[in-house]
């Protein structure tokens, strides 16, 4: 599903390179967790994977299903299936939220060939999936994210995410300072859309997420490099000891 090949990338801005060869591969059906001290990298390469400026990739390639993401433009990567947690987290005064999330799921469509839905159709599939998720749908009415609480603007996310039905989806939950109710709010989410044909890559800093969201596979992620990977074992023994131990075994 997700393949990523001895990924390189830099600052645009100044001569420093961040990613330093990532290798990673993330199967359909598959959670995958990167976990990782501060600075490793770990946002920069979901930066990178969605098309956010600032960043140049000086080799390796990244790809979704064979389709080459590097060379698709940030909405095309959506098209194409990828979804990242923090693709919308910013306020939109004046833009109701439903008329916002039916534009993301109509341009989603579009590309993909499929028929546009109308507002009432609309309103039925995501009044169903908020159902599914036990979402409050009465969010939908409000401006977009404009003084959401962090819960409400994380389960807005994950109802996109439901919405948009993306083959991987990518969560960066490293900075968020999630609290239990938020993590909970994630990790249901999370569990709730694994599907045998859906791909998940979950970064955090926490081992507590990986509680509630049972990865498949876990990666340690330091200066730039994946440098571990195992089981969710991997994710006990971080909580444990600490990254040191890893770090030193690696080094
Ligand atoms: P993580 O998410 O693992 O904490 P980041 O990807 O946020 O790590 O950062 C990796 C490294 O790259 C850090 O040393 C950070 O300071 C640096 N970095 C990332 N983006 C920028 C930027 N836009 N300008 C300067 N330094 C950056
Ligand atoms: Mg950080
Ligand atoms: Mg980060």
């Amino acid at each position: 599903m997700l393949e990523i090949k001895n990924l390189h990338v830099k600052l645009e801005e100044e001569d420093k390179e961040i990613l330093k060869g990532v290798d990673l591969s993330v199967e359909a059906g598959k959670v995958h967790a990167i976990m990782g001290p501060n600075g490793s990298g770990k946002s920069t390469l979901s930066y990178v994977l969605s098309g956010r400026d600032g960043y140049e990739v000086t080799e390796g390639s990244a790809t979704l299903g064979g389709k080459d993401l590097l060379e698709l433009e940030p909405e095309e990567r959506a098209a194409a299936g990828l979804f990242l947690a923090f693709q919308y987290p910013v306020e939109i005064p004046g833009v109701g939220n439903m008329t916002f999330m039916r534009t993301a799921v109509n341009a989603q469509r579009k590309a993909r060939g499929e028929e546009e839905l109308s507002a009432a159709e609309f309103l039925k599939l995501v009044r169903a999936k908020a159902k599914t998720l036990q979402i409050d749908a009465d969010m939908l009415k409000r401006p977009v994210n404009v003084g959401f609480s962090g819960g409400e603007k994380k389960r807005n996310e994950i109802l996109q995410m439901a919405m948009l039905e993306p083959k991987m989806c990518i969560l960066d939950e490293t900075d968020s300072g999630l609290d239990v109710d938020a993590m909970k709010l994630v990790s249901d989410g999370v569990n709730a859309l694994r599907d045998q044909g859906r791909g998940f890559l979950v970064i955090t800093h926490y081992q507590r997420l990986l509680d509630h969201i049972k990865p498949d596979v876990v990666h340690i992620m330091a200066d730039g490099r994946i440098v571990k990977s195992g089981g969710p074992e991997l994710a006990l023994e971080v909580e444990h000891n600490g990254y040191a131990d890893i770090l030193a075994e690696v080094n």
